[in-house]
């Protein structure tokens, strides 16, 4: 089987293999890495999916851009590890659904792409054997995914910075009580001062023989997991090969770009509903063609998606004939008309998310925390405004449990701990503490070799 060369969205001449764009993360010259071409799957397949298990389909769906790079059995293994928890599709009303991503081990959606592309990861590295040191920032969600999904494999130490005050204590608690080969290190700053401490890290020459590596969401390895529960949902609310509506609560447009990528290799998907918050960026370039990136991003309370230039940006333009450079300049103009065909992109307020929350809890007693409630509230505009008979499918991309206090507040009821958290208060904390500066890091990481 011929592999397929991924290229980066800046322009390089040269492509790399999956392997490479997965341990990269990055393209050498700041682009991100897109497959040359996205492969089709054959219609047969797809309409035998509503009798395939979860893993069976993620298998179908990575397995064409790895060519001969992975086992089959290895792939198949390292699928039914990674997705052994439920994926749940709920029926809000009459082809209504949501699609619940929230049911990981640290119950956001992110679990999702974290769990394959640490397996993928460290499948490579053991060929290999050599070691490699994950570096990440994080705000919240990834850093407690990405620990918990390289938790305990070899080959690997993960050191996660975040910012000490920044983030909740049940997030924190993901991250700080697991120990082995996870080193968490809380920061004096802000989540800008991590990413710029690990910004520093990557290019100090000093620290290169520790093969540092980094796990964010522009690594090819985290978005092709995520074309894969598209198509699962497809098969457990369609007819035979009927289209059905996505609605995506978006912030980087990772989660979009699964849906996207599903798409191109052969989903039947009538349009994609691109719900924001306040981070307005892409709403408004889909009104007047014009880009302005929100710079500093707003505070919203789906804190998840306050960015104010999403830096999957690139790619979705890379697929509408466009192209864009890390800063948001734009290169040559995507075909907007076709963007407009498949995307209908609204911006929620944090006033509609709450409403929401409380209506969707008062007609239906569905449950939804904010990130879901912006994908659910678009897609009733949506539905308003263009009306649609397709099945329709909102994602929910976390558990309520992760922000009781605007679920309290809306509906009354205080959403129960799922058992992944509800053991984190039990357990106890290890992490390390440093200052805003640079040679703190800098000596950790030598130490940590
Ligand atoms: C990361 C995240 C999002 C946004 O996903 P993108 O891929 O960045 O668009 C939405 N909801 C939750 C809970 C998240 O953690």
């Amino acid at each position: 089987m011929s592999t397929i060369k991924f290229f980066s969205t800046n322009g390089h001449p040269e492509g790399v293999d999956f392997r490479e764009a997965l341990l990269q993360g990055q393209a050498p010259d700041k682009g991100l890495y897109m497959p040359e071409q996205i492969p089709q799957l054959p219609v047969g397949n797809i309409l035998q999916f509503p009798g395939k298990s979860y893993p069976e389909i993620a298998y179908q769906v990575i397995k064409p851009y790895l060519g001969d790079l992975v086992a089959d059995s290895a792939l198949q293994a390292m699928l039914q590890d990674a997705y052994n928890y439920p994926v749940p599709v709920e029926k809000v009303y009459e082809g209504k659904y949501i699609l619940r991503l929230d049911r990981g081990p640290t119950c956001s959606f992110k679990d999702f792409a974290a769990r394959t592309m640490a397996r993928l990861m460290q499948y490579f590295l053991t060929e290999e054997g050599k070691n490699i040191v994950i570096l990440t920032a994080t705000s919240g969600d990834t850093g407690s995914a990405v620990a918990q999904a390289f938790y305990g494999l070899e080959n690997i130490k993960v050191v996660v910075l975040f910012p000490e005050t920044e983030v909740t204590a049940r997030q924190r608690r993901q991250m700080t009580t697991l120990g082995k080969n996870v080193f968490p290190l809380a920061v004096a700053g802000k989540f800008d001062d991590c990413q710029a401490l690990v910004k520093q890290a990557f290019a100090d020459p000093e620290l290169s023989s520790l093969d540092l590596s980094s796990a964010n969401s522009i690594n090819i390895g985290r978005l092709l997991p995520q074309a894969v529960y598209y198509f699962y949902a497809q098969s457990r609310v369609a007819v035979e090969g009927q289209p059905v509506v996505f609605s995506v609560p978006s912030g980087n447009f990772g989660d979009l770009m699964g849906g996207l990528i599903a798409q191109r290799m052969g989903l039947p998907v009538h349009r994609f509903v691109v719900a924001t918050n306040d981070n307005d960026e892409f709403p408004g370039f889909m009104k007047t063609g014009v880009y302005e990136p929100i710079r500093p991003s707003r505070n919203c309370i789906s804190n998840a998606m306050n960015v104010g230039h999403p830096s999957n940006l690139a790619r979705v333009f890379a697929l509408y004939g466009g192209q864009m450079d890390e800063s948001g300049r734009i290169g040559r103009r995507p075909d907007i008309p076709a963007m407009r065909k498949d995307l209908y992109a609204i911006s929620i307020s944090d006033e509609e998310t709450r409403r929401t929350i409380k209506e969707a809890y008062l007609q239906y007693r569905v449950l939804l925390e904010p990130h879901g409630a912006v994908g659910w509230a678009g897609l009733m505009k949506y539905l308003d405004d263009c009306g649609d008979w397709s099945p329709c499918v909102s994602l929910e991309t976390a558990d309520p449990a992760k922000f009781p206090e605007e679920i309290v507040r809306a509906t009354g009821v205080n959403p129960v701990l799922p058992p992944a958290m509800s053991r984190l208060d039990e357990l106890s904390e290890q992490y390390g503490k440093m200052g805003n500066d640079y040679s703190g890091l800098k000596n950790y990481l030598l130490h940590l070799a």
